[in-house]
């Protein structure tokens, strides 16, 4: 296996698999590479694909380790595909996680098949992804900040349709077309999200008193249905309505650890520029979208992320540069600004900023009063079951609340 930081070394002709994690930015970064000139795709998870994934790995991983990779092998065997022609795109990071580890372990499980030279794309955060080139971020960054918007507009809409699944189809068919319109040689996205909201304004929906709960975590399966069992449908089912994390999330934190080292460093200049300069463009990306579709997300608004990290240094110091300050900080505002009346802590068995989350909420829960809970997953059983107590006790609670509201 090659590991490749940039794209150079991707030739035109060559696939390259896109990871399945959250289902609409999945769709929109394969958009992204086929409008850079490359052949993308999805890959496809099913139990079939992780069961191939947990035969080539220990079981002491966490779950997006063997998911990722069982979905490559499956990918090859399948299709009959030409290892040499596969190019498989992970994102890596550094720091105190296993994250790093993945592509070695992709590399042991294609050497033991007897492939050779399957590439991984393994742009890293360091360089705010500067590995897919100055266009490749570019689209990548408009196509996460778009999907986030669109899944807080589903999110909102979904628990209130009074027809199921019309939600659902408004979003496939638009998702579709913000995929198509990011191949075109100038998108115009946000025409793209103003019809996707007007398609969701005249879905019938009627409001009904359903408690909130944030939805915070590791950011892959927080984000993929498949390795999360459906949480974010699990809640709904019980009777919540879900406000989530959102990706670009991510991007920010990179971007604002960056500066972080920049003011202790001697070319602390030009690198506190740049970072500053990026900072300001991908705030500016955000708020061309987030007007475009305003009266649809104004009570979503994605807080800045220096507000994330500030409202979690309590519990995190901000020197330790993984996804745990995010999660409590993200929880933290869910609770103290969007009013949820839960939070779930979705991470995989073994993650290490996971665990320490756990932990830390634990404390969260007792100070604050509000129910939080942290479910793991491994790919077996139903970690989701614990959730049901809990949303029956709030679906009442919402529901008293509303009735005692319109006795007044
Ligand atoms: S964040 Fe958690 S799940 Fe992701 S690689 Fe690190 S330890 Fe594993």
């Amino acid at each position: 296996m090659v590991c490749i930081a940039d794209m150079s070394l991707v030739r035109r002709g060559d696939v390259i698999f896109v990871p399945p994690m959250e289902p609409i930015v999945a769709r929109l970064t394969a958009s992204v590479f086929r409008a850079l000139g490359y052949g993308a795709e999805v890959l496809a998870q099913t139990p079939e694909t992780l069961a191939a994934g947990l035969a080539c790995t220990s079981g002491g991983e966490c779950l997006p380790c063997p998911a990722t990779i069982g979905s490559m092998l499956t990918t090859i065997e399948a299709r009959g595909l030409d290892p040499a022609r596969v190019v498989f795109f992970m994102p890596s990071t550094c720091g105190p996680c296993r994250f790093g580890q993945y592509a070695t372990l992709a590399d042991m499980a294609f050497a033991r098949r007897g492939w050779d030279g399957v590439r991984v794309l393994a742009i890293n955060s360091e360089n705010s992804y500067g590995g897919l080139g100055s266009r490749g971020r570019k689209l990548l960054w408009h196509a996460i900040v778009v999907s986030d918007i669109m899944r807080k507009i589903v999110l909102k809409h979904r628990p209130y349709e009074d027809e199921p699944g019309a939600i659902d189809r408004a979003t496939e068919e638009w998702t579709e077309r913000a995929a198509a319109e990011i191949e075109t040689p100038a998108p115009d996205l946000a025409a793209v999200l103003r019809g996707y909201a007007a398609a969701v304004a005249a879905t019938p929906c009627t409001p009904r008193p359903k408690p909130k709960i944030g939805l915070v975590g590791e950011i892959y399966v927080r984000n993929d249905p498949f390795t999360n069992n459906g949480v974010i449908r699990v809640i709904e089912d019980l009777g919540g309505e879900v406000l989530a994390s959102s990706i670009g999330e991510w991007v920010l934190f990179c971007n604002a650890v960056e500066g972080f080292r920049t003011w202790t460093s001697s070319t602390f200049r030009r690198g506190r520029l740049t970072q500053l300069l990026e900072r300001a463009w991908f705030l500016s990306v955000e708020r061309k979208y987030a007007r475009a579709v305003r009266r649809f997300i104004e009570d979503r608004e994605e807080p800045d992320v220096m507000d994330v990290i500030a409202a979690g240094e309590p519990y995190v110091p901000r020197e330790f540069h993984t996804e745990t300050i995010l999660t409590v900080g993200r929880a933290m505002l869910f609770v103290a600004r969007d009013k949820v009346d839960a939070i779930v802590n979705a991470s995989p068995m073994f993650c290490m900023p996971g665990t320490i989350s756990a932990s830390i909420f634990a404390r969260i829960e007792k100070e604050h009063g509000i129910p939080i809970i942290s479910t793991f997953y491994d790919g077996s059983g139903d970690p989701n079951k614990t959730l049901a107590p809990y949303l029956h006790y709030l679906v009442e609670r919402a529901q008293a609340g509303a009735a005692a509201h319109s006795a007044r």
